[in-house]
């Protein structure tokens, strides 16, 4: 399987890099920046899977960089199996709507929604045709207007307005065989979900890994990393 993945320097998306050379897979890893800070743990995988691993710069709030990003690939005459949009930011979490920064709303919408939404564009012609082609966008519980809960504007509804976004392109690709899924992830020990959390990333990554594998029976949009439905 060759698998892109978006934010993959660090988090839940070097977990799914991982996870996924282990299997033998095809791991395309985008990175916002090329430098040797941020790419590290990648170039220290590359020495261990160095036909498995293709890392690539992809600033998901520039779509230059995304098509640059989906040229190269085109040109090289690689085709993709799945596509996973992991890449986002939890802003400032400010409590109430007086205290809220509309440049931070607008730069959650820039990287949780639109970011997707470009990689989506510029990636969707590298998918084969097959039987097991997906795009996995990673959402969060905070998206479920069902569950609400104060605070948290930027991030709460750049996810909401995700999960629009995979409900539409699943209705949009059923005809082309793509699944398309909005994955919470769980709360997991990452620099976004902090020390307390509950999962370490890996263990969402296994999950995550036998939705897109097919290993258990989806039929719906909005799900967590086990497979359970999520309320919209
Ligand atoms: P992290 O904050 O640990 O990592 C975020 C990743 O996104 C980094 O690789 C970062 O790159 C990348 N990124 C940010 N902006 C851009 C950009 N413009 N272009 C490309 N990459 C970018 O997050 P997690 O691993 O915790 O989260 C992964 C996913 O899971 C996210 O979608 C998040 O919303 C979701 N989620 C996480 C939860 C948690 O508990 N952690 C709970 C629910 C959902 P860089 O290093 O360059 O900044």
């Amino acid at each position: 399987m060759n698998i892109l993945v978006t934010g993959a320097n660090r988090g839940l998306g070097l977990s799914f890099i991982k996870l996924g050379l282990e299997k033998g897979y095809q791991l395309f890893a985008g990175v916002r920046t090329l430098d040797n800070k941020t790419t590290k743990a990648l170039l220290e995988l590359k020495d261990s899977y160095k036909n498995q691993l293709h890392i690539l710069q992809l600033d998901v709030t520039d779509e230059q960089s995304v098509a640059l990003a989906a040229n190269s690939l085109k040109e090289s005459g690689q085709t993709l199996d799945v596509i996973i949009n992991n890449a986002a930011v939890l802003e400032e979490r400010e409590q109430t709507v007086e205290e809220l920064d509309i440049e931070a709303c607008m730069n959650s919408f820039n990287i949780n929604t639109l970011g997707p939404m470009r990689v989506v564009k510029h990636f969707l012609p590298l998918l084969e045709v097959g039987t097991k082609q997906s795009i996995v966008n990673i959402s969060s519980n905070a998206a479920s207007l069902t569950h609400a809960y104060s605070g948290d504007y930027p991030y709460g509804l750049s996810k909401v307005a995700l999960n629009m976004f995979s409900e539409k392109i699943s209705r949009e690709l059923k005809e082309k065989n793509i699944r398309v899924y909005s994955i919470h992830p769980g709360w997991m020990k990452t620099d976004m979900g902090g020390e307390q959390a509950h999962l370490e990333p890996l263990e969402s990554a296994i999950g995550i890994y036998d939705i897109i594998e097919q290993k258990i029976d989806i039929n719906s949009v909005y799900i967590d990393y086990q497979g359970k439905r999520m309320d919209f």
